[in-house]
């Protein structure tokens, strides 16, 4: 970047967030999964959308690209330069206030860099809930949360991020200013332009801030995990309590034998959930705020939780669960979430792993990995499988069986062979971390042309310069 335009951008943000030296570059211009180390011209620190449009309208004047860049979380590449895209980050971290909260109509209006567990924290003290949960959220950041349509363990009962979101304000690639914020749940005045921007992994514009739903405190919960005999029982037992509880089901998390066992392995400290051994094992949260369901009997049992364990015990009767273990005090909700929340770590410190994120109509889940864990042990590997089962997504890491050496596996053919399942039974090649850049070879071979060809035709429209983000999410050619 000329000595120019470095002055122009400091001009408009102070020289001290705009970071040049290597050593303060550093940790901005590699990925969360180590796969990319990138360059920048320079790393640019906004704290207004004001500050954000200039910045847009300069790069755009000097054909320079814009990476938007949150808490570098993203497991996809999508938050730092490609090679052959001189480009800047922009990152959003500064943009941290929550802006204001409205507990009437239960909505909150916040900036793009704040980190998701803040914004937790700050809706808990009008007890309510912003219900987006994942193991990132102590990093990531809204903007971030957005501009990838991140799920989590919450999507079975709140959808995800798309779903939550009401509005936003973004900077669109002339430098632009869209403010959407009003927080109507009601608005037909034309193209949803929000939706345009979420998932859109910062290639159409940038957001700057968003209004989302938030949802009452949940009065009580119960949680368990259990250990299910086949996935086809774990679906069954998903909809038997869906039906019993009024759709209260709030997370329903896979983790059987094998990440189980990983996650003990590379955590030593990790209390292990069963007594005996885990086969298909779920973690499962059942909540609510309904006044009624947290009485507390006179030996100190709480209504809800009472009816769980009876529903869990009918089904262990059927033969659909072997074993559970139902949380009697918040540290062991919170043990059994710790463990849930730490498997992306312990497969990464295990060993290398490649790692898929699928998504698949609930029937078909059971007959895809039975079939793919037959063929890929077959081939080497030890698919080491975890997801939020409630909503049909899966995580199947592919890893090194033991006594073999990962070098020598055929990746290729195996993630050819799972990909050709997947598609034949309908699923998605990326369920919620979005494409980036290391699934363009499967955005370009499975996503339907008339569909890439309608994204091209958006991204040319709004984005003529390609400045936004470039060489993400859409093949170029
Ligand atoms: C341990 C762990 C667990 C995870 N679990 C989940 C999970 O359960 N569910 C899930 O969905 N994801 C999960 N992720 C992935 C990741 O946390 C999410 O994708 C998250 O939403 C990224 O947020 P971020 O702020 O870190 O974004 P970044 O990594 O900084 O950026 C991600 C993408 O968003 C773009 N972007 C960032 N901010 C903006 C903005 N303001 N405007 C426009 N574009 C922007 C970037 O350019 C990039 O393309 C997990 C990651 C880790 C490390």
């Amino acid at each position: 970047m000329s000595a120019a335009i470095v002055d122009a951008v400091r001009d408009i943000v102070g020289s001290e967030n705009v970071l040049t030296l290597p050593e303060d570059v550093a940790g901005y211009v590699r990925d969360w999964t180590g796969r990319y180390q990138s360059k920048a011209l320079a790393i640019v620190r906004p704290a207004t959308t004001e500050d954000v449009a200039e910045i847009v309208k300069l790069c755009a004047t000097q054909n320079i690209a814009i990476v938007p860049q949150g808490g570098r979380t993203g497991l996809c590449g999508g938050g730092v330069p490609r090679a052959g895209h001189p480009s800047i980050i922009l990152s959003l971290t500064r943009m941290n206030a929550v802006r204001s909260v409205d507990p009437v109509g239960r909505t909150v209006v916040v900036e793009a860099g704040v980190v998701l567990d803040v914004l937790h924290q700050h809706v808990l003290e009008h007890d309510l809930v912003f219900p987006l949960m994942f193991g990132a959220k102590g990093s990531c950041t809204i903007g971030g949360n957005l501009s990838t349509n991140a799920g989590g363990s919450n999507v079975v009962r709140y959808g995800n991020t798309r779903e939550l979101c009401l509005g936003i304000e973004a900077v669109m690639p002339d430098g632009s200013v869209i403010n959407a914020l009003s927080g109507l749940r009601k608005d037909n005045t034309g193209y949803d332009l929000k939706d345009l921007l979420i998932g859109a992994e910062g290639t159409l514009g940038i957001i700057t801030a968003a209004v989302f739903k938030l949802v009452p405190n949940p009065k009580v919960t119960a949680t368990a995990f259990l250990s299910l005999p086949s996935l086809e029982a774990a679906i069954e037992v998903l909809n038997r309590l869906q039906d019993q509880t009024g759709d209260a089901v709030e997370a329903f998390e896979f983790m059987p034998r094998a990440a189980v066992d990983v996650i003990c392995k590379v955590f030593p400290d990790t209390r292990r959930p069963l007594d005996g051994d885990v086969e298909n094992g779920v973690l499962v949260e059942v909540a609510s705020s309904r006044p009624n369901d947290s009485e507390q009997g006179e030996d100190g049992s709480i209504r809800l939780q009472i009816e769980v364990m009876e529903l869990l015990g009918d089904l262990m009767e059927e033969g659909l669960i072997l074993d559970a273990m139902v949380a009697q005090s918040d540290q062991q909700r919170s043990d059994l979430w710790r463990m849930r929340e730490s498997i992306l770590e312990a497969i990464t410190e295990n060993g290398p792993a490649y790692h898929l994120d699928v998504s698949l109509p609930l029937g078909r889940i059971a007959p895809f990995v039975s079939k793919m864990d037959v063929e890929m042990a077959r081939l080497g590997f030890q698919p080491l499988t975890v997801g939020h089962l409630g909503d049909g997504n899966l995580h199947y890491a592919l890893a090194a069986a033991e006594g073999q050496d990962w070098e020598s596996l055929p990746l290729e053919a195996a993630k050819e062979m799972v990909l050709d399942h997947l598609i034949g039974l309908n699923g998605s090649f990326s369920a919620e971390h979005g494409i980036g850049q290391s699934k363009l070879g499967e955005m370009a071979k499975l996503k339907q042309a008339s569909q890439l060809a309608v994204m091209r035709a958006i991204k040319r429209a709004l984005d003529p310069k390609n400045i936004m983000n470039p060489g993400k999410l859409i093949p170029e050619n």
